[in-house]
């Protein structure tokens, strides 16, 4: 029992936090698990018959020099925030959920990061996967925790682990065979001081790789890959190992398949399937076999996925556009018109570069959120701008404001949380408000 006889703090009463003090459990250390939240639900932690504090007892905490031999703190908490900190000075050394999973599993991983299209990424590499007979599982930032897949038991050829830049910022040994750089954007200026601070947190994916690993990354992105083998993939242009245009992936120029039994629309996912394609190969599989694999992927929710469509205009949920970058992603994956429901949580973001995209393509925007008057300033002298109520006025106004042949599209390039519990209600009511349209 390597942890036998040693009290483990867990920081963070989530899937995270759950995952780690099972695992810390089974090597035999005994858990409490702390989490300042006062509405923190903690059912499944005592039904595995761990003791939580939460709350104002977790706030009241004083925490003695040598009380706890390892603190394992959840990517949601940052360790800068009170809780991690009393920990810290009282000496105990703080380790990240992702790290601590990692040094206990010999499981080959592949790492996936990136401003936009990580979870899409994530599911299509274990789809792929799986359809040519390795067993894998999509995990870590999206699904189960990488401690909570640990702790399992459950035995898998890889790991298709999606990697944020909070669960980067506490990585020690971490490393993966594969490591994936999808892209980089301004984002999550709410949590880090400047981008340059989000950049570096996420960078750190390629700090431990060997020369033996493989770095996969967006042609152009400005990130060094460290050691790894650097190889490069791009849907925009041919500066690239691996590209895409017309319906076909190529490798240095030659044709290795198509897109066309895919169910995954628009450039930006096609450099998804890029990476993939990628990361198979890394393993030795063939490119055939890996189409043929993920031919049976459906697009995931609330990513530009196609509602409905009436009177002959396409109604789009891509709520989960939280930031610019994936919005502009949405928009060059059109062919028609469109009119744009944009707008949200105010996130500090510059929408300025914007204003070259919407030119032309975009007819109209309908504004929502704390940001609605900041995109009318923004953008109100180069289309028709209006406002809306809620949603359903939203939906209201776009079908209006719209003809037929367009496309209406609710990317909101910024965050929900001024008026939705998270971008997956926020796709709900718009779902809901266009399939009540007469
Ligand atoms: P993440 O897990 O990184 O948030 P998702 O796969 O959930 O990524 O997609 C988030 C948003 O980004 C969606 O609006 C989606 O349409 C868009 N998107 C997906 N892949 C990419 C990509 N490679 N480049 C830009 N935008 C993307």
């Amino acid at each position: 029992m390597k942890f036998a006889s040693q009290h483990f703090a867990i920081l963070g009463a989530g899937r995270s936090g759950l995952g780690a003090a099972l695992l810390a459990r089974q090597h035999g250390a005994a858990v409490t698990v702390f989490d300042e939240g006062d509405a923190v639900k903690t059912d499944k932690l005592e039904a595995e018959g761990f003791k939580a504090i939460t709350g104002q007892a977790a706030r009241d905490l004083v925490v003695k020099p040598g009380e706890f031999q390892q603190v394992i703190i959840s990517p949601g908490l940052d360790e800068h925030w009170p809780l991690p900190k009393k920990f810290a000075d009282a000496g105990a050394p703080l380790v990240g959920e992702t790290e601590f999973a990692f040094n206990l599993t010999s499981t080959p991983m592949v790492a996936i990061t990136g401003t936009n299209g990580k979870s899409t990424c994530t599911e299509l590499i274990a789809t792929l996967f799986n359809g040519c007979g390795m067993k894998s599982l999509p995990c870590g930032n999206h699904g189960m925790s990488l401690s909570e897949v640990v702790a399992s038991g459950a035995r898998y050829d890889v790991l298709a682990l999606e990697i944020s830049s909070f669960q980067l910022e506490t990585i020690r040994n971490f490393r993966a065979k594969a490591s994936l750089w999808l892209n980089f954007a301004p984002d999550h200026l709410d949590r880090y001081p400047n981008m340059e601070a989000y950049f570096a947190a996420k960078a750190r994916i390629f700090e431990n790789v060997r020369t033996d690993d493989v770095a996969i990354v967006r042609a152009g992105e400005s990130v060094s890959s460290g050691k790894a083998d650097r190889w490069t993939f791009s849907a925009y242009g041919d500066e690239a190992g691996y590209t895409y245009s017309a319906g076909k992936f190529h490798h240095l120029g030659q044709e290795i398949g198509q897109a066309n039994g895919l169910k995954l629309r628009g450039k930006h996912n096609m450099e998804n399937v890029l990476a993939a394609l990628m990361t198979g190969r890394v393993f030795g599989l063939q490119y055939s076999s890996m189409l043929h694999a993920m031919e049976s992927y459906e697009p995931p929710r609330h990513r530009c996925e196609l509602v409905r469509t009436l009177r002959d205009r396409e109604y789009i949920n891509d709520s989960k556009a939280t930031n610019l970058h994936a919005l502009e992603a949405c928009l060059k994956s059109q062919e028609r018109p469109i009119v744009l429901i944009a707008g949200g949580k105010d996130k500090e973001l510059d929408y300025t570069p914007l204003r070259a995209e919407l030119n032309g393509q975009v007819r109209a925007m309908v504004l929502i959120g704390e940001i609605a008057g900041q995109l009318e300033q923004t953008f109100g002298d180069l289309l028709p701008c209006q406002r809306a109520t809620d949603m359903a006025d939203a939906v209201r106004l776009a079908t209006e404001a719209s003809q037929a042949g367009d496309a209406i599209i609710l990317s909101p390039g910024t965050s929900s949380f001024d008026m939705y519990t998270g971008y997956a209600q926020r796709g709900d009511v718009f779902r809901d408000a266009v399939n009540n349209l007469k």
